[in-house]
């Protein structure tokens, strides 16, 4: 059964969300506010956490950045207010790995619980066999693109890009957080540099580019990829 830590202030939605896990056949635990949060984030070690940004003692921010600080991986959705965009980003920055704006369905909020712990134990790894990412069949390894039986040309960074795009599916990334993984940081390029290379990534990928239906655009924030 996983076990999920649901770090929120308000009291109400904190047993609203602890009703639901528990009703979904989670083990929950609640903390009411950053500090607290975050020691049971490291005592418990919990599957799973949601991490309200507002907080008494330490901001969700602080817990986040701690947590993957320490190398926690401990996947969090970050719960978010309207308008707090910038909060957004910089919750995926500082290594969440989803974030719902509330109001939200709980359903809603459980089909994303549910995505990102299924996408958890491949993380890491690098899958020896081809993949299919919209027309082209990959093959990470051996940096192999084809579509059809036809070869496709493909850039070493091109590969490293969709590499990337693949084993964090439906998970909204932001130019930074490219230009940090993918380019690494001895290198400056710009967020203008990863705009073309999803440019030229949608002509190989996307059967219509104009309307990209794989490696989509959230504004203000980055790119998605959705297989
Ligand atoms: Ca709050």
């Amino acid at each position: 059964m996983p076990s999920i830590l649901i770090i929120e202030d308000e009291p109400d939605m904190a047993a609203g969300l602890k009703d639901n896990f528990e009703f979904e056949g989670y083990d929950v635990i609640i903390a009411h506010d950053g500090e607290n949060g975050l020691a049971m984030a490291l005592s418990h070690t919990p599957d799973f956490i949601l991490l309200d940004i507002m907080l008494p003692k330490k901001s969700g921010l602080d817990v986040c950045r701690e947590l993957r600080m320490r190398k926690s991986k401990i996947p969090i959705i970050m719960l978010t207010a309207k308008g707090q965009e910038i909060d957004k980003v910089l919750g995926l920055e500082l290594g969440a790995d989803d974030y719902i704006t509330k109001p939200f369905s709980v359903r809603e909020l459980l089909a994303r619980v549910k995505a990102v712990l299924r996408r958890v134990p491949d993380s890491d790894e690098t899958t020896s066999e081809s993949v299919t990412m919209g027309r082209l069949t990959l093959n990470f390894q051996y940096y192999e693109a084809t579509e059809g039986e036809e070869p496709v040309e493909m850039t070493h960074r091109e590969f490293e890009l969709l590499k990337y795009f693949y084993e964090h599916s439906g998970k909204t990334i932001s130019r930074d957080e490219l230009l940090n993984q993918v380019w690494g940081y001895e290198s400056y390029p710009t967020s203008r540099t990863v705009d073309n290379h999803i440019l030229n990534l949608r002509k190989k990928l996307e059967v219509n580019p104009a309307h990209p239906r794989h490696l989509l655009t959230v504004h203000g924030v980055g790119y998605k990829y959705i297989n």
